[in-house]
């Protein structure tokens, strides 16, 4: 057994990477497993990329009355500062980015003299709830602007086929009172209008209140143009959420997507691990960063994702900043089922929220959730039989991968990773300032220190 120095660079600092080789022996022959064996589609959800215009459509009923300006609905979605589109641009690394095509003034809703037994002008329509009714809202939506703009479809249409698709327009719902979102599907999913051949298809409308912030704008589009599902308590309580580490869970909060979301959209390519060692993980919000950590012999649907979070001054406001570790099991590949939390959830530090805390369509935290190794209860070895955090599989079966040590919370952080075969033992190869390491207490120096502050001391 061997080691190997090698010097690499991180955030523009030269910093001194021990790589321990994995025992030859107990090695096991499998097959080579790639970014790409994680990457590929899931449940619907495709990579997602480019610009996309938007049409903004604030639609009101007759009977009620609007209280926020078009000017501060449109610098919400589309304004330089922090706005649903800078934000898509953050948590895309400039991927994927929406622009303007239109924001109409407040329009009124109007009377349809066909159906004589409706009015669809008033709230009694406007604000019914229910599948069949908030279904039929896209219709009325798109049947609105045409009637009321001079707004041109088919200059939307960039393919010239007499469609305007979402890949071309994108289009989003306002109305008035309320802060909160839904995207719901859409029937009919085509409606046809002036100046196209065919028709607007518009499979899911999002739709908001007037004072739905910028970070709720973007959770409902991530689920109607990402396809994402919602990571927060659901009705039977079972599921924790995955705390305010997700906007799928947050809703309303200035956080960023999960690394699940962002690497099967294409935004972010993981690196897997296949050896023990320490590894380094710039913060998400500035860097496409992720580690992903599995078990060869039980296959590519079980596997962990861990990224740094560290809360800069963009768009990723956390409360801990820290190591979060997703756990992801890739078996619910049912684009119309609840598979995101069947398939995504995370290892808390200080453990779940308990049952008896979780309220429905809530996100949930629980202390400090990420792991840290500055910070004792949140700084313990994560095996599959430490607790109250543990490295077990969703179906609870050992994972058999452990993560020894951290390093304080920062814009760069260390983790060291143990992948199948499992030690036995902590690998104490390192000291720092002379002091044995331990589990609770600092393994690192800050990783913007010049000097690594560490020796290597003989082996056992
Ligand atoms: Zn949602």
């Amino acid at each position: 057994m061997g080691h190997q120095f090698r010097k690499v660079f991180i955030a523009g600092l030269t910093t001194l990477v021990l790589i321990l080789h994995p025992s030859a022996p107990l090695q096991k022959e499998t097959q080579a497993v790639g970014p790409s064996d994680f990457t590929k589609p899931y449940a619907g959800v495709y990579p997602v990329s480019g610009n996309r215009r938007m049409l903004v459509i604030l639609l009101r009923a007759q009977d009620s009355t609007e209280s926020v300006s078009r000017e501060t609905i449109r610098n919400r979605i589309f304004g330089p500062a922090q706005s649903t589109s800078t934000y898509f641009n953050e948590i895309s690394y400039g991927r994927f980015n929406i622009s303007e095509a239109f924001v109409t003034d407040w329009l009124v809703a109007q009377d349809d003299p066909s159906t004589p037994n409706v009015n669809e002008s008033l709230k009694s329509f406007v604000h019914k709830g229910g599948a069949p009714y908030e279904q039929a809202k896209a219709k009325w939506l798109i049947q609105a602007v045409d009637n009321q703009t001079s707004f041109n479809w088919s200059y939307f249409d960039n393919n010239k086929d007499g469609w305007v698709t979402p890949r071309e327009l994108l289009i989003l719902w306002v109305y008035p009172g309320g802060d909160s979102g839904r995207s719901r599907k859409a029937d009919p999913n085509v409606i046809q209008v002036d100046g196209l051949k065919y028709g607007v298809k518009i499979p899911e409308l999002a739709r908001v209140g007037e004072n739905a912030n910028w970070r709720t704008i973007a959770h409902e589009l991530l689920h109607q143009v990402c396809k994402l599902k919602d990571l927060y308590v659901d009705g039977s309580l079972n599921y924790a959420g995955v705390g305010p580490y997700s906007i799928m869970c947050a809703s309303g909060a200035a956080i960023h997507l999960d690394p699940w979301a962002k690497m099967k959209l294409g935004w972010l390519q993981p690196r897997v691990v296949t050896r023990d060692g320490w590894y380094s993980l710039n913060d998400v919000e500035r860097t496409p960063q992720a580690l992903i950590v599995h078990d060869p012999a039980r296959g590519t649907k079980d596997y962990f994702i861990l990224e740094n979070r560290w809360p800069g001054t963009s768009h990723d406001s956390l409360a801990h900043g820290g190591l979060v570790v997703w756990r992801i099991e890739e078996k619910h590949d049912n684009p119309n089922s609840d598979w995101g939390r069947e398939t995504i959830d995370r290892i808390w530090a200080q453990g779940e929220p308990p049952k008896a805390s979780r309220v429905r369509d809530t996100c949930p935290g629980n202390g400090i959730s990420v792991f840290k190794g500055n910070i004792p209860g949140v700084s313990y070895a994560l095996t599959p039989t430490s607790s109250p955090g543990k490295l077990v599989w969703r179906d609870g079966t050992s994972s058999n991968i452990a993560l020894w040590f951290y390093s304080e919370q920062g814009p760069v952080m260390r983790v060291y990773i143990d992948v199948p075969p499992r030690r036995s033992t902590p690998p104490l190869y390192y000291e720092f300032k002379k002091k044995p390491l331990t589990l609770e207490k600092p393994v690192w120096p800050s990783p913007r220190s010049t000097k690594p502050d560490i020796k290597r001391v003989p082996k056992n």
